[in-house]
């Protein structure tokens, strides 16, 4: 292959994996032409629906992507499954280089007895409706008066904060008014939170931790014992510095009570068809004990989707490498797809900066053959009923939502992606 001929590049998913592989690959090759697909018509992946509504800084960073599709040969083709609509198979046919980044969007299941239970749910029932990925269910109006919170990490205190905050906590964010209004009619008085790590081993930043000192009217308990001879920088350290702080800082008349209890674990689920209590565990003295509960949420982490069609016939893709981004020359995976649900956005453009040397390493050695003509997304065309969502039209959507957004909300979302597509392709 001749590498001065523009390339054609697929990159499948536009996270912010694959934001940034797009964006690292057209700094060294800035003619080649990459198309970044999404089964969604609006890009941006987990950074749209999955971080926290009040979180805008961590969302702002969509900003620096806005400027790389701004680039003549840098295209977002929304709306098409790959798997589906296109076949990765059709689609190496057509593209020099195709790299997934199609994440691990799917909750993982809490695998204790009683889970199936009503009354017990995941963290996505609850975030993708604040985000407005999907509808308001009924989880925000059912989820009782004392609620267990299972897990350890960030995504278990972005649950924290939602269920402790009130109304005007949300302004600036672009929360979903339906789901917030539904769960503070009605909203929680105790949240236990069931970490099975040591307040030592949590995966919980700080920041985070100390951010809910910011809410007004909760009072914080934790079962953790002193200890001394820490490393007063080490990350273990600020996270106790953190949870001493909400445990001295006290209001006097409690709106809500929260309670850490770490190094404890669910045993079981109880309840004949209804949640109604949670059998636990110490996990350093194994005494167990039972807790009242009107609901769980479980936020124990996420992983793939292994019904996606993308996966049907390549299953391995989903296997979780700390190695190459290769999978042959010519396919290559970045992000959470590689390297399993973990890490935050930063933590994507480090790994997608290395898929893209593997890449660029490929095409600058020869190893990528091409043993026809490559047309890129001209070649597919005849696979698609319609045509894929542009940039250009998805910037008609995002103005309508922020022309939309009502007092004190920065946005207003459409629920789904069937709005965005109407107003993108009516207006364009
Ligand atoms: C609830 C939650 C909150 C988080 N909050 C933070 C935070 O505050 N700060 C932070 O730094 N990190 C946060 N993270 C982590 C961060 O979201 C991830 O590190 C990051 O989104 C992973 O990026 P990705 O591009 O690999 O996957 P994703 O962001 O999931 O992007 C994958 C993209 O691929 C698309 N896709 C999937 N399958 C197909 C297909 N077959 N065809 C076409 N397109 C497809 C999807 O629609 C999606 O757009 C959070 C994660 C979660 C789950």
């Amino acid at each position: 292959m001749t590498t001065d001929k523009p390339l054609q590049i697929a990159v499948v998913g536009s996270g912010p994996s694959g934001c940034f592989l797009a964006q690292a690959l057209n700094r060294k090759r800035p003619n080649d032409i990459i198309i970044v697909f999404d089964q969604l018509a609006a890009p941006y992946g987990l950074i749209r629906y999955g971080v926290a509504t009040d979180h805008q800084q961590t969302k702002s960073i969509t900003r620096q992507f806005d400027r790389l599709f701004a680039k003549e040969n840098v295209k977002f083709a929304g709306n098409i499954e790959i798997g589906a609509d296109i076949k990765i198979e059709d689609l190496r046919e057509q593209f020099d280089v195709v790299a997934l980044a199609t994440g691990r969007p799917n909750a993982r299941q809490l695998d204790v007895p009683g889970k199936d239970l009503e009354g017990v749910y995941t963290a996505a029932d609850l975030i993708y409706s604040l985000n407005s990925f999907r509808g308001k269910t009924d989880v925000f109006s059912t989820l009782g008066e004392h609620i267990v919170l299972v897990g350890g990490g960030n995504v278990a205190l972005d649950i924290l904060r939602f269920l402790i905050k009130e109304h005007t906590d949300y302004d600036g964010s672009d929360i979903n008014d339906d789901a917030l209004e539904a769960y503070l009619d009605a909203p929680v008085k105790s949240v236990t939170v069931l970490n099975r790590s040591s307040i030592d081993e949590a995966k919980s930043d700080s920041a985070m931790l100390r951010e809910l000192g910011s809410i007004e009217g909760v009072r914080f308990s934790s079962n953790h014992s002193p200890k001394d001879g820490l490393d007063e920088n080490s990350a273990a350290a600020r996270r106790r510095a953190a949870v001493d702080s909400l445990v001295t800082d006290q209001p006097s008349t409690p709106r809500v009570e929260v309670g850490f209890w770490f190094s404890t674990a669910p045993e079981q689920f109880l309840g004949t068809d209804t949640l109604e209590a949670i059998q636990i565990h110490e996990t350093e003295t194994h005494e167990s004990s039972e807790i009242h509960a009107d609901s769980v949420i479980t936020a124990v982490g996420f992983e793939a989707d292994d019904k996606s069609p993308i996966y049907k016939g390549h299953e391995s893709l989903m296997r979780i490498t700390e190695d190459s981004g290769r999978i042959e020359p010519g396919l290559y995976r970045t992000g959470w797809l590689k390297r399993g649900a973990v890490g935050t956005i930063p933590a994507n453009r480090a790994c997608a900066q290395d898929v893209a040397k593997e890449i660029l390493a490929d095409i600058d050695g020869n190893h990528i053959h091409t043993a026809t003509e490559k047309r890129g997304i001209d070649g597919l065309r005849h696979h698609l009923a319609e045509d894929p969502i542009s940039f250009a039209q998805w910037v008609l959507a995002n103005e309508k939502e922020l022309s939309l957004a009502e007092v004190n909300r920065v946005r207003k979302k459409f629920v789904g992606q069937q709005g965005i597509i109407d107003q993108a392709t009516t207006q364009s």
